[in-house]
């Protein structure tokens, strides 16, 4: 929603009248059409220069939304377009779905060895404020947590609660995450101190790997990006690669050590405080190139690049998470752009509402 504002300011501030000029475009929020003036190409088609300055947005693609289009809403007032809501998860039956199906997919990519001794696991879906209630400074985001109560003799009551509106093939990602914290908990021996970034890249790990049975390569690229684990899944993953999945939960149940990759290859991050309740926690900027949409006007075009706008043949810098890209739009076409990465030999083409990591 920030990004979107910005997005919007942007163009407040960089209004230019132009000559009139119809297209062949149709506004796909209110249907009017040919469209002339300013027109902003989203993911999903055509939007006119009225609907674009709309107040209400879809909070997974920033299609603007009229009063009348009765969208999808979660309960802290997130709304979700028409296009978006097929694959948007809802609905905490919906959210328990996904739960399961990740569940029993981890189980066959893994084997029995990850299936829970308490099968019982209480699913539940909650807004955003629900994290903002918990006082926490990231309290913005979250998109999982998971919590396992131990009684005297060992018995586990295990808790998910997962973030609302998120897309499905995402919150499977988030799922299986909380679900791998369920599984530590419950098997760890006490005696077996695990380091934080362990813990969390095990979790990553078994994401990244049902990700991968599910072919979505683009996800796991994210889960590699993301700094989370102070780089440590990327050494699970080799480490996975090499061994099997199998060596890595063994070592949870067996090992002694409290981390996984040897201490020469682990990087000397600060140790966190281990605790049994787990967060997912996204980074605060983008990791990868986004474009969002073009901008048309007259003969003018704009590629809104993770929300700065870019005429062809300009240049300028996007902060993503882990550093600063000196960006040159090389050309705007019809639904895509191509980019030139300074330091990057190959040119990037992004499609309209397609986001590519930048190696
Ligand atoms: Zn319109
Ligand atoms: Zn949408």
């Amino acid at each position: 929603m920030r990004r979107l504002a910005l997005i919007l300011l942007l163009f407040a501030s960089a209004m230019v009248s132009s000559a009139v000029e119809t297209t062949n475009y149709t506004c796909i929020v209110c249907g009017k059409g040919p469209l002339h003036g300013r027109i902003w190409l989203s993911k999903w088609g055509a939007v006119c220069g009225d609907c674009y300055r709309l107040e209400n947005h879809c909070s997974l693609c920033g299609l603007p939304m009229r009063d009348g289009d009765n969208p999808a809403k979660t309960g802290d007032g997130r709304f979700i377009c028409k296009f978006d809501r097929p694959n948007a998860v809802l609905d905490v039956g919906e959210a328990r779905e996904v739960f399961t199906s990740t569940r029993r997919d981890l189980v066959e990519l893994f084997g029995r060895g990850i299936a829970l001794n308490f099968p019982d696991v209480t699913v539940n879906l909650f807004d955003v404020d629900y994290w903002s209630e918990k006082g926490r400074e990231d309290g913005l985001h979250k998109f999982g947590f998971s919590y396992t109560r131990k009684s005297r003799k060992g018995n586990c009551t295990h808790e998910v609660v997962l973030l609302s509106g998120r897309l499905r093939a995402e919150l499977a990602a988030t799922a299986a995450h909380e679900y791998t914290h369920l599984w530590i908990n419950e098997i760890h021996p006490t005696e077996h101190a695990i380091d934080g970034d362990t813990i969390e890249a095990i979790c990553e790990l078994s994401a990244y790997k049902l990700l991968e049975s599910r072919s979505q390569p683009e996800q796991q690229q994210k889960i590699l990006n993301n700094p989370y684990t102070h780089g440590e899944i990327k050494e699970l993953v080799a480490l996975e690669k090499e061994n099997g999945m199998g060596y890595i939960l063994n070592w949870v149940k067996n090992g002694s050590t409290t981390r996984l990759v040897s201490a020469a290859a682990a990087r000397l991050a600060p140790v966190k405080p281990r605790t049994i309740a787990s967060t997912n926690i996204p980074p605060p900027l983008p990791e990868a190139l986004k474009l969002g949409g073009l901008l048309l006007d007259g003969q003018s075009r704009h590629a809104i690049i993770n929300g700065m706008s870019f005429a062809a043949g300009e240049t300028k810098s996007i902060s993503l998470l882990d550093r600063v890209l000196s960006v040159r739009c090389r050309e705007i076409h019809r639904n895509e752009a191509v980019l030139e990465i300074d330091g990057l030999l190959n040119f990037i083409t992004l499609k309209i509402g397609e986001e590519k990591f930048v190696p």
